[in-house]
């Protein structure tokens, strides 16, 4: 008993020897931060592949980037590449890397390069190549689940259960135009991490911000990314920008601008935010979908304000007979569209809407 007393004793010096020359030896005052193997010691910006966990329809990892700032501050984690063909959010957050410097950092952020790996490479629109499945259907993810839902699962529980704040980064397929948003769930069941969320978009800077309404509440079946966070108490913000394939250009450059803005608001960097300047705010959207096969000619444009019942587009068979007509079921902005000829039955041609009436008329400029 003598002889175990003073083995516990000496492993507890030692311990306490390694804890302090750990200490003494790290660059800051706080532990290292840590996502699967991939660790940031203070003051530092690292980058890996984090696994996702194998499975009978094969393997996959996330490409992704710890910035730890040598000050202390909240965890901001954006992500790209939930879908994918949607290239600007991937492009940006790679110019981003190339700016953010841990020295004038307080806090941590989390870069998720592409998320969907499989999807990006695959040069896959909606669906995963390897299981057919939409990223945003699958959230909370299964660890046991398909290729789609194992990502998923590693994003919820190693990224979305890490952060403080969360900016999921979208944009229209390769096969859509679309105008660019910010969206928030103004529907959060804590009023506060609602309002928290709507400053966040304010804060990101974006002509038009959407309030999303009558998504799932129930953490276990949060559907998409974005609504993780929400159901998990985070602030969130859903971003669209860019269109039809693009890789640079000012839907990039928007969204390295708004993620620089954002973390101003949230005091991580030094300086003033560039918020949003009057925003047209809309209702949730209304998807109008095609009932037949054929080719699709769009009306419209993305950011056009339409009245109800003016014509939005038409499909033809494969010969040019017009086959479907679609109109505007109400006035409302055409947030984004099918720009690219096929469509299936079923799919999206157009989405929908609503401007919301502001209780008081913004303050006119200065002349
Ligand atoms: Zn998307």
């Amino acid at each position: 008993m003598q002889k175990t007393r003073k083995t516990i004793r000496a492993l507890a010096a030692i311990s306490l020897l390694l804890l302090l020359l750990s200490n003494h030896l790290t660059a800051g005052d706080e532990p290292a931060f840590r996502i699967g193997n991939i660790v940031a010691e203070q003051g530092s910006i690292v980058s890996g592949d984090l696994e996702v966990p194998s499975g009978p329809d094969g393997t996959t990892t996330i490409p992704l980037t710890i910035v730890h700032g040598t000050k202390s501050g909240p965890v901001l984690a954006v992500c790209a590449g939930i879908h994918g063909s949607e290239y600007a959010p991937v492009m940006a957050l790679q110019r981003f890397r190339s700016e953010i410097d841990p020295a004038h950092l307080s806090g941590v952020v989390i870069i998720v390069q592409v998320a969907n790996l499989p999807s990006f490479l695959g040069r896959a629109i909606y669906y995963s190549p390897v299981d057919r499945k939409n990223p945003n259907s699958t959230f909370p993810g299964k660890l046991d689940g398909t290729m789609t839902e194992r990502i998923s699962y590693v994003l919820t529980n190693q990224v979305v259960e890490r952060a403080d704040y969360l900016v999921d980064i979208h944009a229209g397929e390769a096969n859509e135009s679309l105008v660019p948003y910010v969206a928030y769930g103004a529907d959060a069941v804590d009023p506060a991490v609602a309002q928290k969320s709507e400053q966040m978009a304010i804060a990101f800077g974006f002509p038009i911000v959407k309030k999303l309404s009558g998504r799932p509440k129930d953490p276990a079946a949060s559907a998409s990314l974005s609504n993780t966070g929400v159901t998990r108490g985070k602030p969130t913000i859903g971003i669209e920008s860019g269109q039809l394939g693009e890789r640079d250009g000012e839907s990039v450059s928007r969204i390295d601008r708004g993620i620089w803005s954002l973390l101003r608001h949230l005091q991580m960097v030094p300086g003033a935010p560039s918020p949003s300047q009057h925003p047209l705010y809309v209702e949730q959207d209304v998807a109008i979908r095609s009932s037949v096969d054929g080719i699709f000619y769009p009306q419209v444009e993305a950011g056009t304000l339409v009245n109800a019942d003016a014509p939005l587009g038409y499909v033809t068979d494969f010969f040019g007979h017009r086959i479907s007509e679609i109109r505007a079921p109400f006035h409302g902005i055409v947030l984004y569209l099918l720009a690219t000829p096929p469509v299936s039955k079923n799919e999206i041609l157009v989405s929908i809407a609503h401007p919301v009436v502001p209780a008081t008329e913004p303050p006119s400029p200065p002349h």
